[in-house]
């Protein structure tokens, strides 16, 4: 049988955390490129930016969210950032492991996912506890404070170590594939022998199309969550603040007239309108059913049968 290497001879933690699930995904990895969506990894570039810059530069925490500050070391313990390189050998094979994991301590190395979780992500975390000899390790989520996870060096299951790393190479050079969470996500599942055939083309799009719909959804909650939503509730609040100056300003103002103030126009003119009176005590609904949307008055029919002219003062800004 001919074993074709593929272009990266070395392994990764991400490349890893897959190929331990899928030796032919791994190998597919190996040639790729990127190994993730391009919204995934911009999205998750600025959230480690942010992280850099606090930690880095000294910058402040403008952004990141809460619980990830208090779930995070203290500057002081912080270790720059690097790459980091390690051999691992089994069985007379030699393998060239390299990785930079988001954050490190004297003891300790922390990832950070944006997303939701994935079993892959503790893998890699335990990938990045060999290659850096840390017994202590930390997953946080941007969006998901519930799902921080600490792993311990030697934890049952995922325990890495050069037969493994090894074992898992040897894999991805035999191309072997095997079913697991990852094939709902996995770029070739189309041409994969577990599946081809098997399913009809439409159904492995329904599942590709189901996989990037979740992708999008998350991406789409992070940022309401994150970013439109508190805009929008600042922008509620300085709606509600306006509206209470406009009718301070019209009481203390009520004659029409434009003024000139810093940069802007504030023009007082009079309105005409009809509204209900300010003493008006509606009929029942069993006097009068048809201004009413049950079980609400109809404020606007109430309003045709009942309204008074009144002269109001608008205030406009230009
Ligand atoms: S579809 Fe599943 S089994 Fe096939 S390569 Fe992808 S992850 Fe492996």
């Amino acid at each position: 049988m001919e074993i074709l290497l593929p272009k990266k001879d070395y392994l990764s933690a991400t490349r890893f955390a897959k190929a331990i699930n899928c030796g032919l995904l791994g190998y597919h990895l190996s040639n790729e490129k990127l190994n993730i969506p391009d919204k995934v990894f911009e999205r998750g570039k600025i959230l480690h930016d942010m992280i850099d810059s606090y930690f880095q530069l000294g910058q402040d925490a403008f952004n990141i969210p809460k619980h990830m500050l208090e779930g995070m070391p203290d500057r002081k313990e912080v270790i720059p950032n690097r790459e980091y390189t390690k051999l691992a050998t089994y069985n007379n094979r030699t393998l060239k492991c390299i990785g930079t994991p988001d954050l490190t301590t004297s003891d300790k190395v922390y990832e950070f996912k944006s997303g939701s979780h994935s079993e892959w992500h503790i893998w890699q975390l335990a990938f990045y506890m060999w290659l850096m000899e840390k017994p202590y390790g930390k997953l946080m989520y941007f969006d998901h404070p519930e799902l921080s996870f600490e792993l311990k060096e030697g934890r049952e299951k995922y325990i890495v170590n050069e037969e493994v790393i090894i074992k898992c190479w040897v894999n991805i050079l035999l191309n072997t594939p095997s079913r697991s969470y990852l094939c709902s996500s996995c770029p070739i599942k189309k041409t994969c022998p577990e599946w081809k055939g098997k399913a009809s083309e439409e159904m492995l799009d329904l599942v590709e199309m189901n996989s990037k719909k979740k992708e999008l959804e998350e991406m789409k909650d992070h940022y309401m969550n994150n970013f439109l939503n508190p805009i929008n509730e600042q922008l509620s609040e300085i709606k509600k603040k306006e509206a209470e100056l406009r009718i301070k300003i019209a009481k203390e103002n009520p004659t029409p007239n434009n003024y000139d103030i810093a940069g802007a126009t504030i023009s007082i003119s009079k309105r005409k309108t009809i509204e209900l009176p300010e003493d008006f005590v509606p009929p029942s609904y069993e006097q009068m059913p048809d201004i009413y949307k049950q079980p609400e008055l109809d404020k606007k029919k109430a309003t045709e049968r009942f309204g008074i002219k009144v002269e109001k003062p608008t205030i406009t800004i230009r």
